[in-house]
């Protein structure tokens, strides 16, 4: 690390793989020129996220630091009794995110007080998944400055980053078998990265209690299996709810942009959002 003074503070700001903390990276990089860049890598994010963390790195002309659990996925799935992370357990993020970025902070930094950098948008009205250490410090430059979600497209473009490949087909960063992932997502899953879906489907398990005769399910979704989801007459229900989810937009508001109309018709009904960490 190159900063001397150890009681100036130092600037860090995490890239999950999403347009807005990329945005973010885009527009504090003549602001505070030495920001410390870096990525919480579970070992499970998606292929195009790691695509588009390298070309993010072109453009900043400095390395994200990559930040690794010190265990896998597996390792805690196991602690957990099997208990795939859900909204309403959500320990994945403080395990394989949380853990890992408080512990380079102080592994690299000592107890220097730090400013975090936090993509939350001027439009949005949501708390996240911060750490409480005492010496760490969220800032928020796009509340601060009135930034708002067309001024990320606009910011990426204007730099000619764009917004990250799976785009096409989801809408949030994080790991391939993130639980927060629509129905169509993960059909997205399984026909843009078909290997992927298997290993989500390879997490779900279902036992019967020989004793009480009670089946109990890990499944990613609450309401149907992988398995379940794969079959194609699901598919093909799934894929003409979101159809007619996307067309309902399109008729009921001006001409969006494609992304936006997708991102609308597939929160409908979310009513919990993602983790700082994982999603901005
Ligand atoms: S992306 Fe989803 S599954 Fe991965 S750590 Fe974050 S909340 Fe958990």
């Amino acid at each position: 690390m190159t900063d001397d003074n150890i009681d100036e503070p130092v600037h860090v700001m995490g890239i999950s793989g999403g347009k807005d903390s990329a945005a973010l990276a885009v527009y504090m990089k003549n602001r505070v020129p030495d920001m410390h860049y870096f990525f919480c890598d579970t070992g499970d994010e998606l292929p195009e996220t790691y695509e588009y963390l390298t070309l993010l790195e072109t453009y900043l002309g400095k390395p994200i630091a990559r930040l690794n659990p010190d265990r896998p996925f597996s390792h805690y799935l196991k602690i957990y009794d099997n208990y795939l992370p859900s909204p309403r357990m959500r320990w994945c993020t403080a395990q394989l995110k949380l853990k890992p970025f408080e512990a380079w902070v102080e592994t690299t930094f000592g107890d220097r007080p730090i400013k975090s950098y936090v993509a939350i948008r001027a439009d949005e009205d949501r708390d996240g998944y911060l750490s409480h250490k005492p010496n760490i410090t969220a800032v928020y430059p796009f509340k601060e400055d009135g930034l708002v979600k067309d001024d990320m497209f606009r910011v990426l473009d204007e730099a000619g980053v764009g917004v990250p490949k799976y785009y096409e087909w989801r809408t949030r960063s994080g790991c391939y078998f993130c639980f927060f992932q629509r129905k169509a997502e993960w059909v997205g899953l399984k026909e843009r990265h078909p290997d992927l879906y298997e290993k989500a489907k390879a997490f779900e398990k279902s036992e019967t209690d020989p004793v009480t005769g009670e089946t109990k399910k890990y499944t990613w979704s609450q309401s149907e299996s992988l398995s379940e989801l794969e079959q194609p007459e699901r598919v093909a229900q799934i894929k003409a709810a979101h159809e007619k989810a996307m067309a309902r937009e399109a008729a009921s508001k001006k001409p969006a942009r494609l992304l936006e109309m997708f991102e609308q018709a597939l929160d409908e009904d979310d009513d919990t959002l993602p983790c700082l960490m994982c999603n901005l």
